[in-house]
Parts: structure tokens; C-alpha cells; sequence
């Protein structure tokens, strides 16, 4: 395929004119701090709320960056953070990069085996890890007590660790300015690990020019659109693909940005939100079902809040229409840790303004590409599936911000990576001609079922229809005489009741008898991964003799 994306470089024609400068989180934070010094940050920390401006921000990473030098951190060098959305984390962000060396945000929700197995895959010298999070650092760090790492703590610790430094004590008396390297803009300068829905935790590493590419992209009005004047509370975690580029997209915007560090509870997100006047919010499904819950209880509305997004699991339609009678726009998303993670976002097209009854099929879906994102669509023998919004297939991406190779991982990128780039998302797609991508199902969690394939993000989203439910998640379960059946674990809402027969009963009109699930098991809460995905694979575990054991 000759295009924009081809890897065929031709040789031999006239050089440009142009500037070959680098791109890069240097040519972020420089225009930030430049052109909007005036401009505010504001976290949590502790009981407090710091806040500070774009100028004194700038001061305090070129403290950081004289800190790390003098710690020895040299180019290339690994340095991990362990720690919420927060201003110190928000300053090694750009910091760690800027000296050369890469930020691996380490996922404080992995188990402690987990953390010191990418912590020891990355190589990292030092720690960074908030004062709240000693206990997990100090699990992580004793199953590694050889490793010879640094660790940083970050705010007061209740129970302080051996041998710690302190963030503050080492920024302080350090030059407020710094004479920031060039560096080559494919160096690496960030380092995430996928959440591991599907497998081990598996590096990427993100580069200054595709950060920067990135970031460019999902400021586009319609992709995140964010704007100068919006105060921007990112509620995806720092240590989840780099907050969707939120640090990156929100300081060359020029936006406010607000913290909340550990409070993600609804409460503490209203409250946030109510207080800082914030304007546009980006985080998981989760989360805004339960802020959405807590605002209709206690009949309440946050006016300034005028866009979500929302992704990194389906946004139930549900969801969306609540969020809409609310007065928030709620935009749906859809990444992967491999892209960065922007692929798509929902905005609504021209095309549709005299359609009404497509506007209302197209908003519930993952959404348009981003310009930056090359995509396919094969069948099972790898040959291209229509983009008509029927046919079916797994989707390939490659682009300026999308990972050509795991880091230090051959298997892994020989099974997700074809040698011309083209990376399998692993995720079924349907792409309407309107250029609307739909998410039908991961590959792993289709369920077949005498011969059909069902997909559990279809029957998970009618079921969060249903009233009484707060949370539903549908996997398929070994069945003797059809191969596999659905089974949907259900958490039923605080004060409703409804039984299975009910739960069944309603579906009837909603579903096909072979896609309604064969039994609803009522559960207290749905496993989840680190960043609060269902975590399939643990419940097909755990009942996987469902149907054998009943004969
Ligand atoms: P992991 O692959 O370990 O879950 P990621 O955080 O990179 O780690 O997750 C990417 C995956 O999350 C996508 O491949 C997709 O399956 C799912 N995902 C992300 N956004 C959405 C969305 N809006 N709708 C449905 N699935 C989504």
C-alpha cells in the first residue's frame, strides 16, 4: 500500500528548506511555560491543595532535572514512578525525558510480583513513588531486595522506607533553570506497560517525536478538542498510557490542569470538579457510572463540566444517554497502550446533520481515526474485510504513534507485529461508511456457540439497560453440546433487587434466544484489572465447570 505511512523512503529528491529540529516534550514544555506562564496547575496533596503556575512548574522540572543528574541519572537511564496524578508526578514527566533518560510509569494497581517483574524488565535505577503507596513499593521491593535501585518518596510517609530520598529536600536549592540537551526525537522518553488484560505486562516505548505527534493529534477539535480555556482534570491514571496524553495534549493547550491525586471515589471527583470549576475530564467508563449514580441520588448537576471522554473499555449506551440528560457531553473513545493511545474518538461528522436516526446509531460507537492512524481490516486468512459497517474483521493499525515492536520482547512481537509494521489490535471491528469503527469484541473474548459467534460487548451493554444493574461482564463458558454458552456475572445496584428469572425474562425482546446468556450469576464486585477493566479470563476460571459440573 503506497501512502503517507509507506515504509519505502525514496532516495535522491530535493532536500527541503525546512528546519530539521526535532520533535520532542522539550518543544512541549518550552512553548508551555512561554506562552501561557500564567497559567495554572492545581493537585492534591494530602489534605491540601497546592497550586502554582505554568512558570513556577517550569522552575520546579529544571530543579528535578538537576536532582536526577545529580543522582547520576544519565541518557537512557530507566526511572520509574509509582504514583497518582499528581503535580511531582506531572514534573518527572517531563523532567526524566528532558534529560534524555525515559519515565516508566509503573501501574500501582499490578500485583507486587508484577510490579518487580517490569520494574526489573525495565531496568529502572530509581523509584519515585508517592508517600500513600510505601506499603505496595515496600511488597514490590522485598521481592527484590538485591536490585541496588534508588527509591524517591513523594509527599509526607506515614511509614517511611529505609534508606529513601525526599523529593522535596532534593529538589530544594537546586538552579531554577536548566540547559535542556537536544535529543534525537526517536530517542525513547516514556515507558508503559500494558494492563495485561490478555497476558503479561507487555513494554512500549514511546518516543519524544511520537509524543509529540500524539499529543499534536488528540488536541484537534475533533479528536479531544482540547482548548486553552478548559480546566482539564485527567482522571485516567498517569501510570495508564501516559493519562491518554493528557500531560502532553493539556500544557501545549495552554488548559488548567487539576490533580486528584488518590480521590477517584465519586465523591472526591464531584468535589474536585465542583471546586475547580472543571470543564473537560477524561477517564474509564467506571468511574463516570459511578459519579453519574452519586449526582442523580442527590439530584445535582455540574454545570462547568462540558466534556468526557470515555474510554479504554465500551461506553455503555446507558451511560452516554445519562450523562447527555445531565448536560455533559460524553465523547467515546477508543486506544490501545500500543498507539499511545489514541485510534479513534467520536466526534460527530457534517454528513450527519439531516440524519437523525443515523446521529443516533453512530454516537454509541468507538469513533472516527485519527488522521495520524493507518488502519485494516482482515478476515481470518488476512485478506481485506469491506468498510461497510456489516463486515466483520480484526483490526491492523500502524502510524506516527502507534509501536512497531514490544521493548525487549521478541515472542511477544512476533505473534502482534507484521514485519512491515502493521500491528494486530486484536479487537473485531466493523467500519461504517461514514468511517465510524465499531468494537464487536476482543478476539479472546467472542464466544462460539454452535457455530455463531456472539459477542459479550454486545450483551454486556444491553444488560447495563437494565435497571437494577450496576455492572454486567459476559464470558463464555465450555458447554458440552454447543462448545461454549454465555454466562453474565452481574452486580446488582445497591437497594434494587431482581432475580435471574427476572433478569432473563426481560431480555427476552432485547436478545436472540442463542445470544441471551445461559445463566446470571449475582456477584458483590467484577475482577478487574489495574485500570479497571473486567478482567475476563478470571471469571472463565473461575467457572469454567459450570456446565460440565451441572452434566
Ligand atoms: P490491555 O490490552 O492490557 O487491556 P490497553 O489498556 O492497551 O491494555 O487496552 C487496549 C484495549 O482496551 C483495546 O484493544 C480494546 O480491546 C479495549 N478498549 C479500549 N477502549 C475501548 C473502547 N472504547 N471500547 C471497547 N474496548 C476498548
Amino acid at each position: 500500500m503506497a501512502t503517507l505511512f509507506s515504509s519505502e523512503v525514496l532516495g535522491g529528491t530535493l532536500p527541503s528548506t525546512m528546519s530539521d529540529q526535532p520533535l520532542g516534550i522539550r518543544a512541549i514544555f518550552e512553548h508551555a511555560v512561554r506562552a501561557h506562564p500564567r497559567k495554572e496547575i492545581v493537585s492534591r496533596d494530602g489534605a491540601a491543595v497546592v497550586r502554582f503556575t505554568y512558570a513556577a512548574f517550569g522552575r520546579r522540572v529544571a530543579q528535578l532535572a538537576h536532582a536526577l543528574r545529580a543522582l547520576g541519572v544519565r541518557p537512557g537511564d530507566r526511572v520509574a514512578s509509582f504514583a497518582w496524578n499528581g503535580h511531582r508526578h506531572l514534573e518527572l514527566y517531563y523532567a526524566v525525558p528532558m534529560i534524555g533518560a525515559v519515565l516508566h510509569t509503573v501501574n500501582i494497581r499490578l500485583f507486587p510480583d508484577q510490579v518487580a517483574y517490569i520494574l526489573d524488565h525495565a531496568g529502572d535505577r530509581i523509584v519515585f513513588y508517592d508517600a500513600s503507596l510505601t506499603k505496595a513499593v515496600k511488597a514490590a521491593h522485598a521481592l527484590a531486595p538485591e536490585s541496588g535501585r534508588m527509591f524517591v518518596t513523594m509527599g509526607a510517609a506515614v511509614e517511611p522506607f529505609d534508606g529513601a530520598l525526599d523529593y522535596e529536600t532534593l529538589l530544594a536549592g537546586e538552579p531554577e533553570t536548566y540547559d535542556w540537551p537536544e535529543i534525537d526525537e526517536r530517542a525513547a522518553a516514556l515507558l508503559c506497560y500494558t494492563s495485561a488484560t490478555t497476558g503479561d505486562p507487555k513494554g512500549v516505548l514511546f518516543s519524544h517525536r511520537s509524543t509529540y505527534i500524539h499529543a499534536l493529534a488528540i488536541c484537534l477539535p475533533d479528536a479531544m478538542g482540547i482548548r486553552e480555556r478548559d480546566r482539564l482534570l485527567p482522571i485516567v491514571p498517569m501510570f495508564h498510557v501516559n493519562a491518554w496524553g493528557a500531560p502532553f495534549g493539556g500544557l501545549l493547550t495552554g488548559a488548567d490542569f487539576i490533580l486528584p491525586m488518590e480521590r477517584l471515589d465519586p465523591a472526591g471527583v464531584i468535589e474536585l470538579c465542583e471546586q475547580e470549576q472543571v470543564t473537560f475530564s477524561a477517564g474509564v467508563p467506571t468511574v463516570w457510572m459511578a459519579v453519574r449514580d452519586v449526582l442523580k441520588a442527590q439530584g445535582k448537576k455540574l454545570p462547568a463540566l462540558r466534556k468526557l471522554i470515555i474510554g479504554g473499555s465500551a461506553l455503555p449506551p446507558a451511560l452516554l444517554d445519562d450523562l447527555e440528560a445531565l448536560g455533559i457531553e460524553a465523547v467515546h473513545a477508543w486506544g490501545m497502550t500500543e498507539m499511545s493511545p489514541i485510534g479513534t474518538v467520536n466526534t460527530y461528522l457534517s454528513e450527519l446533520d439531516d440524519k437523525p436516526e443515523l446521529q443516533k446509531r453512530e454516537r454509541y460507537k468507538q469513533g472516527v481515526f485519527s488522521p495520524i492512524v493507518q488502519w485494516r481490516l482482515i478476515d481470518e486468512l488476512g485478506n481485506d474485510v469491506p468498510a461497510d459497517g456489516v463486515s466483520r474483521g480484526e483490526l491492523l493499525v500502524r502510524g506516527f504513534a502507534v509501536a512497531k515492536q514490544y521493548y525487549d520482547n521478541a515472542d511477544a512481537t512476533e505473534l502482534a507485529f507484521e514485519p512491515d509494521g502493521w500491528f494486530h489490535t486484536g479487537d473485531v471491528c466493523t467500519v461504517d461508511e461514514y468511517g465510524y469503527m465499531e468494537i464487536v469484541d476482543r478476539v479472546k473474548d467472542f464466544i462460539k456457540s454452535g457455530g455463531e459467534w456472539i459477542s459479550s460487548v454486545e450483551v454486556e451493554n444491553t444488560l447495563m439497560g437494565h435497571p437494577s444493574l450496576k455492572e454486567a461482564c459476559v464470558f463464555g463458558v465450555p458447554h458440552p453440546k454447543w462448545q461454549e454458552r454465555p454466562v453474565a456475572a452481574v452486580v446488582l445496584r445497591e437497594t434494587h433487587d431482581a432475580d435471574e428469572a427476572a433478569i432473563l425474562a426481560w431480555l427476552t425482546d432485547k436478545l436472540a434466544k442463542w445470544q441471551t446468556p445461559d445463566r446470571i450469576i449475582f456477584i458483590e464486585a467484577i475482577p478487574r484489572t489495574g485500570v479497571g477493566k473486567f478482567l475476563k479470563r478470571e471469571l472463565r476460571e473461575r467457572y469454567k465447570t459450570l456446565f460440565t459440573d451441572a452434566g
